[in-house]
């Protein structure tokens, strides 16, 4: 993928308090110096573990990389751990390098996780494929409390089940026959080697939890659905098993998941419940829609993170856009670094309106991002390196040969430019083309002021050989060059910088003629007002 971009790593400030909910708590107890009361948030306390637990369907998305983010921000916040766990059970639907991706993205973006498939750590492995044995017993342990029962229903069975529902206007739902297999049935279907599933028991009756967004809920699972699969015919776990025994046996202190989730929770309520062990707190995360309020979909490819790295957007950029356009902090500003989002980040400030999100301000966003990573000393050597390289890549057959373009040149552009360009990609378009080759003199063009040509470009090479403000501010070099129009009878200062413009650039509009001047620097520019001189 090209995520070759700034691989920039990222300090966190220290600054941490905890907001944390009851299983949380619960876990831990407070020590002084990092206990108190949230401003808006609840008790602080410490022990935080969220995960991210994208399925390796697809590469990751910006709707990924938002409850990527927002599960960091929590983590870095509580000073907690911040983990990505593949949950690669459904074989049908991997696609190959997706889980490659979301960890690559997740690096490039500076949010990496703390435990993770490449990263190993405690709790490991963190691909749920490589965690089948797990689920097995865990499903056994279920089966051996009457809260799972394996089912020998066929797909036709299954599908007749479906049609008879549908023709009856009903929604259609497992009728939990093999709940009632007395254990000699079931050891003769075994015998025989028939096929079959486990699924959960569902319990009758209203399950309700708490979540920091969403509040109090109150579901009845059983009412809506049939008991659901839990180790599918291949031997795999769905999703709800998975997810329950993983956040369990990785100690996982809050789950901040997409609200599609929502009305799964209760099912897996009761799943802790069965296995006897405390649920974790949850916070589900509202939608993130698209500006008209459709749905993002993993169809919009523009919408996968390593297209908005190739057309030179910024992970800063991203990052706070995605936090913008929703809620989670006390106010919202273009701008915020990620530091200042782990700062300002509370969880309780999470409402349940959905995030709309304009991407047409997306470049003003990388525009302002791009204007900081330029002015700190460590991000302008990455982008004068990356810059370097696009510059090659596009003008190869151009560049002129013995003169490599120096990392000086390339700084002083960049530096000239911050705060005028969205994007890195914006210096490789063809009205700044006169950064990286010499455009040929524009003689047509000039025709009107030939006979001041000459007379001009020999006055500026004579100030850069004879004067040092050239050498200066801006300020210094707009100074000098008001001086040199005044020596001049018949040609305006408009004029003349219109000719220095076509002199330099070739081009009738763009940068200010003194930050061309200051950018090409002084042999650069001798060599271009000499070649007008020699006609
Ligand atoms: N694998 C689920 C997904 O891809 C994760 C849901 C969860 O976080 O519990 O959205």
């Amino acid at each position: 993928m090209g995520l070759n971009g700034l691989s920039r790593r990222w300090r966190l400030l220290g600054n941490w308090s905890c907001v944390v909910g009851p299983a949380a708590r619960r876990r831990t107890v407070c020590r002084p110096g990092l206990c108190g009361l949230a401003s808006h948030g609840e008790e602080i306390g410490s022990g935080v573990r969220v995960r991210f637990g994208p399925s390796p369907t697809g590469f990751l998305h910006l709707g990924g990389l938002r409850t990527a983010l927002y599960n960091y921000l929590f983590a870095k916040k509580h000073r907690g751990q911040f983990i990505l766990r593949i949950e690669d059970t459904d074989q049908s639907r991997l696609v190959p390098g997706a889980a490659e991706n979301i960890e690559d993205v997740l690096e490039w973006a500076g949010i990496p996780p703390d435990e993770s498939p490449r990263k190993g750590g405690p709790c490991g492995p963190y691909q749920q494929s490589e965690r089948l044995d797990l689920y097995l017993k865990a499903a056994e342990t279920l089966v051996e409390r009457n809260a799972a029962y394996y089912c020998f229903c066929t797909p036709s069975r299954l599908e007749i089940l479906k049609k008879e529902a549908l023709r009856m206007r009903q929604t259609p739902k497992y009728d939990n026959r093999c709940r009632h297999l007395t254990s000699k049935q079931i050891e003769e279907k075994l015998v025989q080697g028939c096929p079959y599933v486990i699924r959960f028991c569902l319990d009758k009756g209203t399950v309700s939890f708490e979540d920091l967004v969403y509040g109090t809920n109150r579901m009845e699972p059983a009412s809506v659905e049939g008991d659901p699969v839990i180790i599918k015919a291949d031997g795999f776990p769905t999703y709800h098993l998975a997810n329950v025994v993983d956040d369990h046996h990785m100690n996982i202190s809050h789950v901040l998941r997409g609200t599609e989730w929502l009305t799964s929770t209760a099912k897996h309520v009761l799943m802790y419940r069965a296995f006897g062990w405390d649920p974790p707190v949850f916070a589900h995360l509202p939608l993130l829609l698209n500006k008209d309020g459709s749905k993002l979909s993993k169809r919009q490819s523009d919408l996968f993170i390593q297209n908005f790295s190739q057309n030179g957007y910024l992970p800063e950029a991203l990052l706070d856009i995605v936090t913008n356009c929703g809620s989670g902090f006390s106010g919202n500003r273009p701008g915020r670094t990620l530091e200042e989002l782990v700062s300002e980040f509370d969880v309780t400030r999470i409402i349940t309106h959905s995030a709309l999100l304009d991407l047409d301000k997306l470049p003003e966003f990388n525009r302002i991002h791009l204007l900081r990573c330029i002015e700190n000393s460590s991000s302008r050597q990455l982008l004068v390196t990356e810059l370097q390289t696009l510059v090659e890549k596009v003008y190869k057959d151009n560049l002129p040969e013995g003169k490599p373009l120096s990392t000086d040149y390339v700084e002083r552009v960049l530096v000239h430019r911050k705060g005028h360009i969205t994007s890195l990609l914006d210096l490789l378009k063809p009205d700044y083309s006169y950064l990286w080759i010499c455009p040929p003199v524009p003689r047509e063009q000039m025709e009107d002021l030939t006979t001041e040509a000459v007379k001009i470009c020999s006055m500026v090479l004579s100030l850069y050989q004879n004067c040092s403000n050239v050498h200066g501010t801006p300020a210094d070099l707009n100074s000098e060059l008001k001086w040199l129009q005044t020596q001049l009878t018949t040609t305006k200062y408009s004029a003349m910088m219109k000719l220095l413009r076509l002199a330099l650039s070739g081009q009738q509009q763009g940068p200010s003629v003194v930050e061309i001047m200051l950018s090409l620097g002084p042999k650069e520019v001798c060599e271009r007002l000499h070649r007008v001189i020699v006609r």
